[in-house]
C-alpha cells in the first residue's frame, strides 16, 4: 500500500469517527417533550419559531425548519393551539422541531372569528404569565381545559372567558381572600376587590359591587375542580359582575392589557 493509500485510509477513519461521534451527540441531545404551542412566529420563507407551554419543563423556544411547506411533516404539529408529544433537538444551543405526534387538535377548520379570539388570548395570557424554565403543570393542564371547553362549546364563550381569567390568576396564586373583609375582618361583606372581599365602609369607588349571588360564584370558580370548571352556568345578571370582577384582577395583576384582550373587547358576546 503506498503512502497516499494509508493517509486516505487514515483520513477515511477519521471522518468516520467524528461522523459516529455527531451521530452520537445528535441522538444524546433529542429529547421527547409533551406541549402545546402558545405562540407561532413565521420566519423567513417557510420556517416558524413556536414558544412551546411543556409538561415538566414549561415554556421552550423552538424553531421549526421548512414547517410551512404543505409537504413538510412539521406543518400540522407547527400550528397555534397543537397538542403533541414533539421531538425536539437542542444541540445547535436552541430547540430545533423533529417531529410531533398530535394528541388532540383545536378549531381545526373553525370559522367563529369569537372563539379564535379569545383561543389567541388564552395562548397569550399563558405566554405572558409563564416564564422561561418555570415549570407549572397545573396551569398547562388548566389552558388545556380552557381550549378544550371552547372548541366544543361547553358553554357560552363569556363565561369561558372571565373563567380562564380568574382560575389562572388563581392558579398564579392570586387567591381573592374571601371569608370577612379584608380592611377590617367584618363578616358583613359586599364588595369585591382583586385582594378579597371588602365590607360598606372599606370600599373604594373602583370596587365592584356583589351581592350574594355572585359572591358564591367566584367562591365555586376559584375552588371548583378544572374537569368540571368550564360547565359551570350563570344568568345573565350574575355574568355581568363576574366579567366586572375578572376585569378589575387582570389589571390588577398583570399591569398591562394585552393586545389580544383589546380584540375580545370588539367581540359581540351574545
Ligand atoms: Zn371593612
Amino acid at each position: 500500500m503506498n503512502i497516499r493509500a494509508i493517509l486516505m485510509r487514515i483520513s477515511l477513519t477519521k471522518i468516520c469517527s467524528v461522523h459516529i461521534h455527531l451521530k452520537r451527540v445528535i441522538e444524546m441531545s433529542k429529547q421527547k417533550v409533551r406541549g402545546i404551542v402558545i405562540e407561532a412566529s413565521n420566519k423567513g420563507e417557510n420556517d416558524r419559531w413556536l414558544t412551546i407551554l411543556c409538561k415538566d419543563i414549561g415554556k421552550i423556544s423552538v424553531k421549526s425548519r421548512g414547517c410551512r411547506k404543505p409537504s413538510s411533516k412539521l406543518f400540522g404539529c407547527s400550528a397555534l393551539f397543537s397538542y403533541c408529544d414533539f421531538v425536539v433537538d437542542d444541540h445547535l444551543q436552541f430547540y430545533q422541531l423533529i417531529s410531533g405526534d398530535p394528541l388532540a387538535r383545536f378549531f381545526v377548520g373553525c370559522d367563529d372569528i369569537r372563539k379564535l379570539a379569545l383561543a389567541n388570548y388564552f395562548a397569550d395570557m399563558a405566554n405572558k404569565m409563564m416564564k422561561h424554565g418555570q415549570e407549572d403543570n397545573e396551569f398547562m393542564y388548566f389552558l388545556l381545559k380552557a381550549l378544550q371547553a371552547l372548541d366544543k362549546n361547553v358553554n357560552d364563550i363569556r363565561t369561558i372567558g372571565y373563567i380562564f381569567e380568574l382560575r389562572s390568576l388563581v392558579i398564579l396564586g392570586f387567591m381573592p381572600y374571601m371569608d370577612n373583609c379584608i380592611g377590617c375582618s367584618d363578616p358583613h361583606i359586599e364588595y369585591f376587590s382583586p385582594e378579597g372581599m371588602l365590607c360598606p365602609n372599606c370600599a373604594k369607588s373602583e370596587d365592584v359591587q356583589l351581592t350574594p349571588e355572585p359572591y358564591l360564584a367566584i367562591v365555586e370558580i376559584c375552588m371548583e375542580p378544572v374537569e368540571s370548571l368550564f360547565k359551570l352556568k350563570y344568568k345573565s345578571a350574575v355574568k355581568k359582575i363576574l366579567s366586572q370582577c375578572a376585569k378589575v384582577m387582570m389589571y390588577y395583576y398583570m399591569h398591562t392589557c394585552f393586545g389580544t384582550y383589546n380584540v375580545t373587547n370588539y367581540i359581540d358576546w351574545y
